[in-house]
């Protein structure tokens, strides 16, 4: 599959309920205002937010398409204004001059998939030392799947004792990469704790103990949300970003939800890259984000 196709079939489900909405909104009508009301509530209802939906309507307006009914030129007009906002989002988190070791931390709310995208991502870097550290120790079963990613992908693995604080087995498992030159550290955590303080003073906790022995700059922290949350997932960008620099996000599920305006919204809410967007269940269906692949996939726009 290449990139267009991986990314057509992800969006299938949101695609297939946007783009038969434009469609009724617009096709075999001249544009008014009426019809531009029509449109916003489709656009609205998809989950893109009222700021995109309104950046999308201003575009319209402006581009004297009143009076048109052009509907290949209108879906074209809203293409590269997606695009155009998802643009400033593409980037790559690995890096070819990413400092030794470079240390990611994946963090989100439980079952929004991190253990299974480090599993995935794991399979995406080539011929680099990448140690795995499981902080997730409150959950035997959370060390487990892990593990079996690792083995899977025949990657060094650290994990600490069944309850040994998160914080200690993060420094144990950097502490190790140093000494042993590893290029890339990965830290699973948990994702629920006895409340929202303690699962984010975990996190914090982690970061800083890991600050004790590596730089910085060295070290990346990754939200990962559930795609099929919706608009709910702009609380979960609030609640961790609000205790933490956020450097990347990866967005998974978008396969399973006809949700997936919204990560436009996210977009352009926060300045935070998007660096890839889980499209399945499949090892290979971790992709890198791409602003225009997205943006022809959700309006399904196949040519
Ligand atoms: P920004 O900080 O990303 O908004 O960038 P600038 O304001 O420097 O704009 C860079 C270029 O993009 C200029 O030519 C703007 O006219 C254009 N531009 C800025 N905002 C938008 C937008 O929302 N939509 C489109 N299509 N173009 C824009
Ligand atoms: P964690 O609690 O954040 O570590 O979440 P897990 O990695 O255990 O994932 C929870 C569930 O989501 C698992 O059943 C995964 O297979 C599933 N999952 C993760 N990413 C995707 C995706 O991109 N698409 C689909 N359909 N399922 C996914
Ligand atoms: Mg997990």
């Amino acid at each position: 599959m290449n990139l267009f196709e991986k990314f057509n079939k992800g969006l299938k489900k949101t695609s297939t309920f946007l783009s038969s909405n434009i469609f009724d909104a617009l096709s075999s009508k001249k544009i008014d205002e009426a019809v531009l009301e029509e449109l916003e509530s489709v656009l609205i209802s998809s989950d893109i937010g009222i700021d995109v939906t309104n950046q999308l309507i201003n575009k319209l307006k402006s581009s004297k398409i009143i009076g048109s009914d052009d509907y290949k030129s209108i879906l074209k007009i809203l293409e590269n204004e997606l695009t155009f906002i998802l643009n400033k989002r593409e980037g790559s988190l690995l890096k070819n001059d990413d400092p030794k070791p470079t240390v990611l931390i994946f963090i989100g709310v439980n079952g929004s998939g991190k253990t299974t995208t480090i599993g995935k991502l794991i399979k995406k870097i080539d011929n680099k030392k990448i140690l795995i550290g499981a902080c997730d120790t409150f959950r035997a079963a959370a060390v487990d799947q892990l593990r079996e990613w690792s083995i899977k992908q025949n990657t060094d693995f650290y994990n600490g004792k069944i309850e040994q604080d998160p914080a200690s087995v993060a420094y144990d498992t950097c502490k190790k990469s140093l000494e042993e030159n590893y290029d890339y550290t990965i830290i699973d955590t948990a994702g629920r704790l006895s409340n929202n303080t303690n699962l984010l003073n975990q996190l914090i906790k982690i970061k800083s103990v890991i600050n004790k022995i590596i730089e910085d700059n060295k070290i990346k922290i990754i939200l990962v949300l559930d795609g099929t949350n919706g608009s709910n997932m702009f609380k979960q960008v609030e609640i961790f970003s609000s205790s933490m620099n956020i450097n990347g996000i990866i967005i998974t599920k978008i396969d399973g939800t006809a949700k997936g305006g919204a990560l436009i919204g996210i977009a352009k809410k926060y300045e935070i890259p998007i660096n890839y967007v889980g499209l399945g269940e499949n090892v290979d269906d971790l992709v890198e984000f791409n602003a225009k692949e997205y943006s022809k996939s959700i309006l399904g726009i196949v040519d």
